[in-house]
C-alpha cells in the first residue's frame, strides 16, 4: 500500500473507532508501517478534521521525515514495536473504557472466553506502569506484548498490533469487549477461567479452522 492510500485508510479507521467509541476526542493514537518507517496521527488533533496531510512520516528510529503536524506524542510507543516485531504492520493505543479499567488494576486479563484464547492466544497481559509519551512506556510495552496482538498499559489503557490496521482496529475492539465481560462476570464472582490445556486448543485448533480459506 502506498503512503497516500495508508494515510485515507488511517483516517478512516480513526473515525469509525471515534464513532464506535473506542477512541475518545483526540485520545489513542494510530499507525501504519510503511517503507520508510511509519505513518503516524499527530499530536492532540481531533479526527474528524484530519486531511492526509496532517500525518507525519517518521523514521523509526524517529527522524521526521515528511509532515508539518507534529507526531503523536506516543510515536516511540509506536516505533519501538515496529522494531522489535517485523511481522506487526499497524498499530493501535486506545483510552477505551473497560479496557483502561483493567489496566488500572495492573494485572492480566484473564481467559473468560473461548474467543478470547482464539483471537489473542490466552491472557492479555499488563505492561509496568511508566507515564505517558515516554521511552520507558514503549519499553515496558513492547516487552509486555512479546510476541502477542494486545496489550493493556497500567492505568492508561491498552494497545493492539496487527498484520494490517483492519486487523489491530478488529482487536481493540475485540479487546475492549473481552474486558466487558471480566467486569461483568466479576459481578458474579469471576466467572471460571479456562484452563492452559483448553486455551491451548481453542487457539490452534480454531485459528485452523475458522473463516474463509
Ligand atoms: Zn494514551
Amino acid at each position: 500500500m502506498d503512503e497516500q492510500a495508508a494515510k485515507l485508510e488511517i483516517i478512516r479507521t480513526a473515525r469509525e473507532m471515534l464513532a464506535k467509541g473506542l477512541v475518545q476526542g483526540t485520545g489513542g493514537n494510530f499507525s501504519v508501517r510503511c517503507a520508510r518507517g511509519m505513518i503516524i496521527t499527530p499530536s492532540g488533533m481531533g479526527y474528524g478534521a484530519l486531511t492526509p496531510d496532517d500525518l507525519p512520516v517518521l523514521s523509526l528510529d524517529g527522524r521526521p521525515l515528511e509532515g508539518g503536524r507534529k507526531p503523536s506524542v506516543e510515536r516511540e510507543l509506536h516505533a519501538e514495536i515496529y522494531r522489535r516485531r517485523p511481522d506487526v504492520k499497524a498499530v493501535i493505543h486506545t483510552h477505551s473504557v473497560y479496557a483502561t479499567a483493567a489496566a488500572a488494576l495492573r494485572e492480566p486479563l484473564p481467559v473468560l472466553t473461548d474467543n478470547q484464547a482464539v483471537l489473542f492466544g490466552g491472557e492479555i497481559p499488563c505492561a509496568e506502569y511508566a507515564p505517558i509519551g515516554t521511552r520507558k512506556l514503549a519499553e515496558h510495552a513492547a516487552l509486555a506484548l512479546g510476541s502477542g496482538s494486545g496489550v493493556l498499559l497500567a492505568n492508561h489503557g491498552a494497545l493492539c498490533a496487527g498484520s494490517s490496521l483492519a486487523e489491530a482496529a478488529a482487536k481493540c475492539e475485540m479487546l475492549e469487549i473481552f474486558a466487558q465481560i471480566y467486569f461483568l462476570t466479576a459481578l458474579r464472582g469471576g466467572g471460571v477461567k479456562l484452563k492452559p490445556e483448553e486455551i491451548q486448543i481453542e487457539a490452534e485448533d480454531m485459528s485452523r479452522r475458522y473463516g474463509q480459506r
